[in-house]
């Protein structure tokens, strides 16, 4: 087999009966999804790495794998302060692949691997990309912001608790009432 150059297209029962292992870097813009979520100038690249193989499976029989690693450095904005905050993404996943959706529901719930189903012309890049999506903190955050906000959301708490009566307790105080 000859080096893919569609990442997008990937004939991927082919590359990893030949085990071939490609790498590159892609710019973070040319991921129009993780784009949308970065904030000022995305001028970073996606440092990407996608192997294929044939491995048996846990019942022992031939699968398809690829192991993907990726990592990125994106700017995202800091839910305390608003300004941007770099946060970087790693990614190390394997993946099998299975025939089709209903085996791949079916089996998902006891393989720790992620499960895929085999197409021709599978999109590497759509991977990748779904998975730095997946890979984003819910709540991106400077360091030095996060210590800030930690004893703020503690008196908060304690404000609330304060502030709403225990259901259990009110409960109570009626029980006591009523003797
Ligand atoms: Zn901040």
């Amino acid at each position: 087999m000859q080096k893919p150059k569609n990442l997008r297209s990937l004939d991927v029962k082919a590359f990893a009966k030949a085990q071939m292992r490609l790498e590159g870097e892609t710019p973070v813009v040319e991921f129009e999804r993780l784009a949308e979520d970065c904030v000022g100038d995305v001028t970073g690249q996606v440092i990407w790495s996608v192997e294929g193989a044939v491995q048996p499976d846990a019942s022992g029989k031939d699968a398809i794998w690829l192991h993907l690693e990726a990592k990125a450095n994106v700017p995202l904005t800091c839910q305390r302060c608003l300004h941007p905050v770099p946060v970087e993404l790693l990614i190390e996943q394997d993946f099998r692949f299975v025939a089709d959706e209903a085996t791949a529901v079916a089996e998902d719930d006891e393989s720790e691997e992620d499960l895929l189903v085999l197409e021709d012309h599978f999109d590497v890049l759509a991977l990748i990309e779904d998975e730095l999506l997946m890979a984003l903190p819910l709540v991106p955050m400077h360091p030095t912001c996060l210590s800030e906000q930690a004893p703020t959301s503690k008196e908060e708490e304690a404000i609330l608790a304060e502030a709403k009566p225990n259901p259990f307790a009110v409960l109570a105080s009626l029980k006591t009432r009523k003797h």
